[in-house]
């Protein structure tokens, strides 16, 4: 196979092009810090790894793996890993300098990180799971640490490996670092409230954009694409808010009930068996999910969801993006000259690095918040950075996502202003 070149010339949709076209649309609004726009457009620093392991079978495969450092004006760099079998340098980049703005966005003393590996985990049994996660950890243990990179649990990833990744590195540097990755179960320095924070934060955010778009929640319909930690999260919030689910996707397919889905009883079939063995509702071909009826839609899987032509037909009055770049550059235009209201990744999916915030800060100080603390900080934290952005948007008549970038580029570039060039 030859290199992988893709992120040097990268396609208009792919998510690095997504990305790049997304920091364009903000650089007239940056004043004189334009001049250090550049900085955003190109990683610090990116590590490719090759992952051996010794598979059950006897056999040795290696696998592909990446850790990104976009930026770190702004502190440790942050983000999560994900294990997917389309995992890329680019997606790696895109999905980095998205933490980037996230952090920046919601006022967290972070930079912007990520990482991958290039399997599909489903093909693993536990223990090779465990031994790749191991391997990986170790290889980029160069540049990762409590003060320089924290990972965190992304797509496929969970507690348990950051469990695995904590304990690799702890012993690689003969001691116990809890404070190297965020997202750990809870006797081992992980924080109540992770699990469901980024669902939560959708939620939030959600609740407030209705508000103001004068939508109802109770009786509002609302399509789900990705039923893991996020869209099931968001949607049984949504559900208790008196809104119903109309529509789930997964990988496994599409089911649809216009009454409204049994969330009690689809959540735990959909982690078994996958969503289309559920009885409760009619199973619909993948891409008519895109014509359900609905009033908000929470894309919640993975990048390049919504293209124009899904765009251009949704009847959904608001787009909240639970996943990280759903939206590619044409649909968003298509969806604000349709005045589709669209809450960003970088500020909609924000509440998962905001909790890893606390429990990080949990860490260091070895003293617990209960759940209703690290709940209510993370409305206000959340609610604060949305009303900021909102007046930003207002007082320029530009997007929410636009509105967003411009808060968090503004924080990056003059951190990076402030601290100047070296040497
Ligand atoms: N993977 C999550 C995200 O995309 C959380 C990252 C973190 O907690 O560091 O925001």
């Amino acid at each position: 196979m030859g290199a992988d070149l893709s992120y040097v010339h990268p396609t208009a949709n792919s998510p690095w092009g997504t990305y790049l076209s997304q920091v364009d649309r903000v650089v007239p609004y940056l004043g004189d810090l334009a001049r250090w726009a550049e900085t955003l457009k190109r990683p610090k620093r990116a590590l490719i790894v090759d992952v051996p392991i010794e598979m059950d079978n006897g056999t040795i495969a290696h696998f592909e793996g990446f850790r990104v450092q976009h930026n770190m004006s702004r502190g440790p760099g942050k983000g999560g890993v994900r294990f997917h079998p389309d995992v890329t340098l680019e997606e790696v980049m895109a999905l980095s300098a998205w933490m980037t703005v996230k952090t920046a966005a919601v006022n967290l003393p972070y930079g912007g990180a990520k990482g991958g590996i290039r399997v599909d985990p489903k093909k693993l049994s536990q223990k090779e799971l465990e031994k790749i996660t191991r391997r990986y950890t170790s290889e980029i243990g160069i540049i990762i640490g409590p003060h320089t990179d924290i990972p965190a649990p992304d797509v496929n990833t969970n507690a348990q490996i950051m469990a695995w990744m904590m304990d690799t590195y702890s012993m690689n540097i003969g001691g116990t670092a809890t404070g190297v990755v965020t997202g750990k179960p809870l006797h081992l320095g992980g924080s109540l409230g992770r699990v469901k924070a980024t669902g939560r934060g959708v939620f939030v955010t959600g609740r407030e954009a209705a508000r103001r778009l004068g939508l109802d929640l109770r009786g509002a319909r609302i399509a789900v694409q990705g039923f893991g930690n996020v869209g099931s999260v968001a949607a049984e919030l949504f559900v208790e808010a008196g809104a119903k689910i109309v529509a789930v996707q997964d990988h496994t397919g599409t089911i649809v009930n216009e009454n409204g889905l049994d969330l009690k009883a689809l959540i735990p079939l959909s982690r078994a068996d996958g969503l289309v063995s559920f009885k409760g509702g009619d199973v619909i071909a993948n891409e008519a999910f895109w014509d359900v009826a609905c009033d908000i839609l929470i894309p919640a899987a993975l990048e390049g969801q919504i293209t124009a032509e899904r765009a251009k037909k949704t009847t959904a009055k608001l787009v909240l993006e639970g996943a990280n770049g759903p939206t590619v550059p044409v649909a968003d235009d298509i969806l604000a000259e349709r005045g589709v209201l669209v809450v960003p990744d970088v500020i909609c999916n924000a509440g998962g690095v905001t909790v890893s915030y606390f429990e990080w800060v949990q860490d260091f100080s070895s003293f617990f918040w209960d759940e209703d603390e690290i709940n209510v900080r993370l409305d206000r934290i959340m609610m604060n950075a949305l009303n900021n952005i909102w007046d930003t948007a207002d007082k320029h008549k530009i997007t929410l996502r636009t509105a967003t970038f411009a808060v968090a580029c503004e924080r990056i570039l003059m951190a990076r202003q402030e601290r100047g060039l070296y040497p």
